[in-house]
């Protein structure tokens, strides 16, 4: 009774080693630290604040509500507001060159906001390592986590050593390509499967203008829909716009295979985004070096083995198209540091966080994949206009009842995702019938709870 007493109380306050110091794991880091825990994380890369962005990789991102909360809770909201250019609604650029902004959201505050991922990082891991409790080692590669033995094993990226050390609380923040999932899989002790998109994308940057000044509307994220692909641009504080095409991969025209040929890129950008590539000087050079980049949908399960937990991408990676990945992520910190703030056994709380989790980062996953179709197609039918007033006249005629599907999941963050998409649902259904000139609907309204 005394032993299981005192291991349990040996559990609860020992180091918890967290792997990975991108944005999931250090945000983590730093709740943990200020709830008091000892934090050590582990980081395959160079310390950030040294290393030079990875040219061509995906360098701004769209933080929302969710995002922010949790960046607020760790303290360090106030820091990276200056890093981020707010983006008030879309700006569509339809194929004869008509490009209007529709607003995201009914009030001012409503509005997302871009950020540089490299920089994000950055002021993350800095703020870390002034932080009491985190002890951050740069260059150490996880390379197994065995879960029975309490063991971590890793190697310096310096030196080639490999090491092990007792790490009896591990939680793997290692992104999509996690090396624990896989320590995890490989000793059965979980499933997975990754749901490839058969759409990649690539990244291309809009320069500043030649006095320093944005090409386009400096608040607004830009999008080409085209029906079957898009091309989409963010804003960066100077004064470039991180663009990205999205594409299928293989098939008729046009794919990334279709475009490999030479001076295909070139004469499809002309044919479909004459305004975008005459912002783009150096189009043919960044469009031969940027890397294609592969998008799909991650689900494992459990989360947890004994002291082994998985949070972020490494649990969950998803799409970009509702731009949450991060958002979810920084979400999922939130909900850990409060569980484990409690004073629960650990062990407890991984299994608690992934049954409340779970629910939610499925449904965002689904949300994700349906809002492609819904950027780069829906936004062009003639009726979409018309649903979007339409759901927002509904918003100011039942205010708290009827609040449209992306505002919940991008400004609400106390509607948890899987609620968000339940309600979504019934308003589709509200929505068909309304504009099929039904009055029903207001009835529902009234009764459903939506
Ligand atoms: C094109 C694109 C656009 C996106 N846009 C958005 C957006 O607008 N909004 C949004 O919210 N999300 C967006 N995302 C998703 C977002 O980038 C991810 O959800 C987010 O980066 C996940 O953070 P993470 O810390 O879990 O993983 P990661 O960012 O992948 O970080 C993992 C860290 O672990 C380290 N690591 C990996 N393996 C090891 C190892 N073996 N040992 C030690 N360290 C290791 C890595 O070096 C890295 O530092 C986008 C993603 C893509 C691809």
């Amino acid at each position: 009774m005394y032993e299981a007493a005192s291991a349990a109380s040996t559990i609860n306050s020992a180091t918890i080693t967290i792997v990975g110091a991108g944005p999931v794991g250090t945000l983590l880091a730093l709740l943990l630290a200020r709830a008091g825990r000892n934090v050590q994380i582990f980081e395959r890369r160079a310390d950030p604040r040294r290393a030079t962005t990875e040219s061509g990789r995906s360098i701004n991102l769209a933080l929302a509500a969710r995002g922010l909360v949790a960046l607020e809770q760790a303290g360090v909201l106030a820091t990276l507001r200056r890093e981020m250019v707010t983006m008030r609604g879309r700006q569509v650029h339809e194929p004869g060159g008509n490009s209007a902004l529709m607003n995201y959201g009914l009030h001012p505050n409503e509005v997302i906001h871009a950020i540089s991922r490299s920089r994000l990082n950055a002021a993350l891991v800095e703020v870390a390592a002034h932080t009491q409790g985190i002890s951050l080692r740069f260059e150490q590669r996880c390379l197994d986590v065995d879960p029975v033995a309490s063991t971590l094993q890793w190697r310096d990226e310096q030196s080639g050593q490999v090491h092990t050390e007792h790490a009896p609380l591990v939680i793997g923040a290692d992104g999509a390509g996690s090396a624990v999932r896989a320590a995890l899989l490989a000793r059965g002790a979980l499933q997975e499967r990754e749901a490839p998109l058969d759409h990649d994308y690539k990244e291309l940057v809009i320069p500043a203008t030649a006095s320093g000044g944005y090409a386009l509307e400096r608040n607004a994220l830009h999008i080409w829909p085209r029906g079957g692909y898009m091309l989409i641009a963010l804003p960066n504080p100077d004064g470039s716009f991180t663009a990205t095409l999205f594409l299928p991969v293989r098939g008729a025209a046009p794919s990334f295979e279709t475009l490999a040929a030479p001076g295909a890129a070139r004469a499809f950008f002309t044919r479909e985004f004459p305004d975008a590539l005459a912002l783009l000087p150096d189009f043919d050079a960044q469009y031969e070096q940027n890397p294609q980049g592969k998008l799909a949908t991650l689900y494992c399960w459990p989360w947890h083995q004994r002291g082994t937990l998985l949070i972020g991408d490494a649990a969950h990676a998803i799409v970009p198209f509702h731009g949450q990945g991060l958002n979810c992520g920084f979400e999922d910190c939130a909900l850990l540091a409060q569980l484990l703030a409690s004073g629960e056994d650990p062990l407890r709380c991984w299994a608690r966080f992934e049954r409340e989790r779970r629910p939610n980062t499925d449904a965002i996953a689904a949300m994700a994949l349906e809002n492609y179709e819904e950027m780069r197609s829906r936004v062009l039918a003639p009726d979409f206009a018309r649903r979007k007033q339409l759901a927002a006249d509904l918003e100011r005629r039942f205010p708290g009842r009827f609040i449209a599907r992306y505002s919940m999941v991008m400004f609400h963050p106390e509607i948890p995702y899987a609620e968000a998409q339940r309600r979504g649902a019934l308003q589709e259904a509200v929505l068909d019938a309304l504009l099929a000139g039904s009055s029903e609907p207001l009835r529902l309204l009234d009764n459903a709870g939506l």
